[in-house]
């Protein structure tokens, strides 16, 4: 199975693509974590997007299409994947369409995670990552278990993104309803678009989803 998890920065795509990926082996293909790889490799295409993703702001279409396209084709995908962070304009929407018809596959469903405007900078201005293995944190809805220590991995080091500020929240919250939302109706005329109340805990907002699949398992 193929999903999309779509909704704006902080609905929470990458804590229930985590979780998907758990638990039914599906793989989680983000592309901001591509992009953020890609920078501290010190690669030249991550320098092109950094300028962009420190203000808030897309990178350039193509270079998102052909990012995604190479790693479908990687082996791990064939047990299935969850785009987090793509498409994010109708121009990828609809290059994804075309690459996926050109491997012979395809997309089973796009769920939409609906989240109010002010809890989405109260996500993203208290998220924070464990430095060495990648686990995701917030400071009031996810603190670790052991102050200052990684649950997952025990690693007392943590990063913030340079993005996930009130300041940059707001370029990006635009970029967000200017040139995302409208890949909405996109996939509503195809029937795939299925919306999930985000506002719910993250147990909540999983079994939502899990919801979803099993009905597209079904029908
Ligand atoms: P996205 O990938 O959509 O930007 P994340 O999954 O990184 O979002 O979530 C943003 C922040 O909000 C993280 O710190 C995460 O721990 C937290 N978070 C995710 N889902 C929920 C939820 N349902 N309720 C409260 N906080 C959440
Ligand atoms: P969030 O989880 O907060 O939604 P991401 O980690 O998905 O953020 O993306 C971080 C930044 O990387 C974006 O603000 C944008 O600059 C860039 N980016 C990621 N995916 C794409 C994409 N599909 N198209 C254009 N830019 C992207
Ligand atoms: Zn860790």
């Amino acid at each position: 199975m193929n999903i999309i998890l779509l909704g704006p920065p902080g609905a929470g795509k990458g804590t229930q693509a985590r979780l998907l990926e758990e638990k039914y082996g599906m793989v989680q293909l983000s592309t901001g974590d591509m992009l953020r790889a890609s920078i501290k490799r010190g690669e030249p295409l991550g320098l092109e997007a950094k300028k962009l993703m420190d203000e808030g702001r897309l990178v350039p279409d193509d270079l998102m299409i052909r990012m995604i396209e190479d790693r479908i084709q990687q082996a791990d995908c064939q047990k299935g994947f969850i785009l987090d962070g793509f498409p994010r304009t109708v121009k990828q929407a609809e290059a994804l369409d075309a690459m996926l018809d050109r491997h012979h596959k395809n997309l089973d469903a796009v769920v939409e995670l609906k989240v109010d405007e002010d809890a989405l900078v109260e996500r993203v201005t208290g998220r924070f990552t464990c430095a060495k293995c990648g686990a995701g944190y917030h400071s009031n809805f996810k603190p670790t278990k052991v102050e200052g220590i990684c649950d997952n991995c025990g690693s007392a080091e943590f990063v913030c993104r340079p993005d996930d500020n009130p300041e940059t929240m707001k370029t990006r919250l635009k970029a967000f309803h200017e040139q995302t939302a409208p890949i909405l109706p996109y996939y509503r005329e195809k029937g795939l678009l299925k919306s999930v109340d985000g506002m719910a805990s993250m147990v909540n907002v999983q079994q939502s989803i899990e919801a979803v699949l099993k009905s597209l398992r079904k029908g």
